[in-house]
């Protein structure tokens, strides 16, 4: 019996968790050493593994990590309480040390007041179970913390979830991204909540030819502009005549008087346009900015000219188009159509 004892013991040293990184790789490897000591020959290794056998190999290393807090508290109860006490720890009939139960003024757990095993810092066990949680969705502190305390009490969690999160990397090249991007950017006022229209974004994208509607045999260029609404995301789509400014506006107009005056309308420089030809996007740096200014503004509209990119915005206006232009394609196929029937396809 005391040689089996020792067995186990060493199962721990065998399995040498410092070399793992992943806490399931862990808990596999775990149940298996775990099987073939229970059977006593090789074929526990090629055992199908069950749900139970996981816990069992989770037991195993909950209690092999308490076992220097389980040395503390029979050789030196003092140091044991003035580092412990106020949790409240208890040893429970299966020989895991939890907290909970009694310790609810200092233990606040995030959903479930269950007790849970109390586990120190200083232990790979910890820190693959606190690696594994954040790598699920690389969340905030905060989150990756009351995440891992509805399973197990760690001492210094905090600490540890902060130093996971600053040697992750995803989580620090996201950050890096979010540091790059200029978030003034972002219009807040996207985020509040509004009517339908309210904030608006205008893209031209294309051109389609089309010929003429007396001239058969003429040709010119027509191009497609969608609106999209910031909060609801409703879209509107229409096309322009030709690449002049009045072009444009006519499309503004015939905009605003089916779904009213933006309050801010949104619109890239011409190099900014992920869907548009060199063409139309030299065609939309040469827009005149006073006069597009000028439209809406005695019905409280404002343009916004972004100059910088604008990446928060590119992403979802790129799929938008890519969705639209698709379906007029089908519509239209290799045909030219003239002006008017062009529009009625958009
Ligand atoms: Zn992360």
């Amino acid at each position: 019996m005391v040689a089996a004892a020792n067995e186990v013991d060493n199962l721990a040293s065998r399995i040498d968790i410092s070399r793992y990184s992943s806490y399931d790789k862990l808990l596999k490897v775990t149940a298996r050493v775990l099987a073939i000591y229970e059977r006593r020959n090789l074929r526990g290794a090629t055992k199908v593994l069950t749900a139970e056998d996981i816990v069992q190999a989770e037991l195993f290393w909950i209690k092999e990590c308490q076992k220097p807090l389980m040395t503390t508290l029979k050789d030196d109860k003092k140091t044991f309480d003035k580092l412990y006490a106020k949790l409240c720890p208890k040893v429970r009939d299966d020989g895991v040390m939890v907290v909970g139960a009694r310790a609810e003024r200092h233990v606040h757990f995030s959903h479930n007041r269950q007790e849970v095993p109390l586990l120190p810092y200083h232990h790979k066990f910890s820190k693959l179970y606190a690696t594994h949680v954040h790598n699920r969705a690389h969340p905030g502190v905060q989150t990756t913390v009351s995440k891992i305390r509805s399973r197990y009490w760690i001492v210094n969690l905090y600490k540890m979830a902060k130093s996971i999160r600053h040697h992750c990397v995803p989580c620090r090249r996201h950050e890096k991204d979010m540091a790059g991007q200029q978030m003034g950017k972002l219009p807040l006022e996207r985020l509040k909540p509004s009517p339908p229209w309210t904030y608006v974004g205008v893209d031209p994208f294309g051109p389609y030819t089309i010929r003429g509607e007396v001239n058969k045999r003429a040709r010119g260029k027509a191009y497609g502009v969608v609106f999209n609404c910031f909060s609801t995301r409703a879209v509107h789509v229409d096309v322009a005549v030709d690449y002049s400014t009045s072009g444009f506006l006519q499309v503004l107009r015939r905009f605003v008087s089916l779904r009213g005056y933006p309050a801010e309308m949104y619109s890239d420089g011409g190099s900014q346009l992920a869907a548009a030809s060199r063409e139309l996007k030299l065609a939309v740096d040469g827009w005149d900015q006073n006069r597009l200014q000028e439209f809406g503004i005695t019905d409280g509209m404002t343009w916004k000219f972004s100059m910088a990119d604008s990446p928060w915005q590119n992403g979802v206006t790129e799929t938008l188009i890519k969705g639209i232009k698709k379906a007029i394609n089908h519509a239209i196929g290799d045909q030219i159509l003239p002006f008017h029937e062009l529009q009625t396809v958009f």
